[in-house]
């Protein structure tokens, strides 16, 4: 595979075009056509600038390979990269935006009981310019430029564990928000983590202040440690702590992702074991009911247990609310298309 221009920033386009003997102005024209969503092909520069381009970088790193539309609006999209591997992500039509979900590895390591994403463990981590290339192909897609943008907010909850690849996903929020790019702003941004407090803790440093997500799924540490393997490493005491972190460096709330899981951790005592857990806390809690997935054997609750769940956070004082479920008839939990894909076109995807 060849390199990849889209991880470069504009400061590294314009020393890379210096390099080349090319005039300044060329880096932006380069960085701009970039942020359209173009290919190298189509990047209005010289003909000899683009020849020498396509010889050292990708064309199309990120290509949109299958698209599926569902009743509600809902996107689902499968992409092929430079090396075959696929990778999918979801653009969900809102009142007030799109919000687009992308995948930051191909595969994931993590090991989560109830994930689809984690079936094949980690293939490998996606670059900085293969997770913003997700956005900037879908926005160009969607008839959108970098002034009127068809995708508006971003949500790191496709396939992988950002914190896992976190040099790469710091570069690529870096150039999501750079000036003169596509420019949509951290604060339209949610990382969602399953706890890698480290990493947690270094990205408050980083002065990036998006909405901090982590994936709690459970009240205590034993509990957690069923259903997601990292809790053998960190303790929720230790999560918590890290938010707090956050919140102090940026101001800004955070949330918790809670799967509802049917006999495992939805039982009113665990509704009244997470509000004393989160009392207080700068935070919000999003149910979801879990999406079951074919290859494992966790089941989902009721409507009716959501609802009752999430009316016992709220009279406990806790903020919340029941995710509704979006393009569930075209492919339902993270990671489920690209395994669907995978097993019905074996090798030549
Ligand atoms: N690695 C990140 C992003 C994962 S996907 C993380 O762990 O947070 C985003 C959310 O979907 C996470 O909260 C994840 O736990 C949840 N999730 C994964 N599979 C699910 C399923 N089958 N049903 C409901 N939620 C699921």
């Amino acid at each position: 595979m060849k390199r990849i221009l889209q991880d470069l920033s504009y400061e590294e386009i314009a020393a890379l075009v210096r390099g080349y003997g090319e005039p300044a102005f060329r880096a932006k024209q380069i960085f701009e056509g970039l942020m359209q969503g173009k290919t190298l092909s189509a990047l209005p520069v010289s003909a000899s600038l683009r020849a020498r381009l396509l010889d050292e970088f990708e064309d199309e790193p990120v290509r949109i390979r299958e698209q599926f539309t569902s009743k509600d609006g809902t996107k689902k999209y499968l992409f092929k990269l430079a090396d075959g591997n696929l990778i999918e992500g979801v653009l969900m039509k809102y009142k007030y935006g799109n919000t687009q979900c992308v995948s930051t590895q191909v595969g994931c390591r993590m090991g989560c009981k109830f994930c689809a994403s984690t079936l094949g463990g980690r293939i490998r981590d996606l670059s900085a310019g293969e997770i913003l290339g997700q956005i900037l192909t879908v926005n160009r897609a969607e008839g959108g430029n970098l002034k009127d943008r068809a995708v508006t907010n971003v949500v790191l909850m496709g396939s992988g564990e950002p914190f896992d690849n976190y040099d790469n996903v710091v570069r690529f929020l870096r150039n999501l928000t750079a000036e003169g790019g596509i420019r949509i702003s951290a604060r339209n941004v949610s990382l969602s983590t399953c706890g890698l407090v480290p990493e947690m803790r270094k990205f408050a440093k980083e002065g990036i202040p998006l909405t901090l997500t982590v994936s709690l799924h459970a009240t205590t540490d034993a509990e957690r440690a069923r259903t997601m393997p990292i809790a053998n490493r960190y303790t929720i005491a230790e999560i918590l702590a890290a938010c707090t972190e956050y919140f102090e460096a940026t101001g800004r709330r955070y949330i918790f992702e809670y799967s509802l899981i049917e006999g495992e951790n939805a039982d009113m005592v665990h509704a009244k074991e997470l509000a004393q857990l989160l009392r207080g806390r700068p935070c919000h809690v999003n149910l979801i009911r879990l999406n079951e997935v074919k290859e494992r054997d966790l089941k989902g609750t009721s409507e009716e247990t959501a609802q009752k769940f999430l009316e016992a956070l709220e009279s406990l004082g806790i903020s919340a609310t029941l995710r509704r479920s979006m393009g569930s008839d075209i492919g339902g939990a993270c990671g489920q298309l690209r395994a669907k894909f995978i097993s019905k076109n074996s090798f030549d995807p």
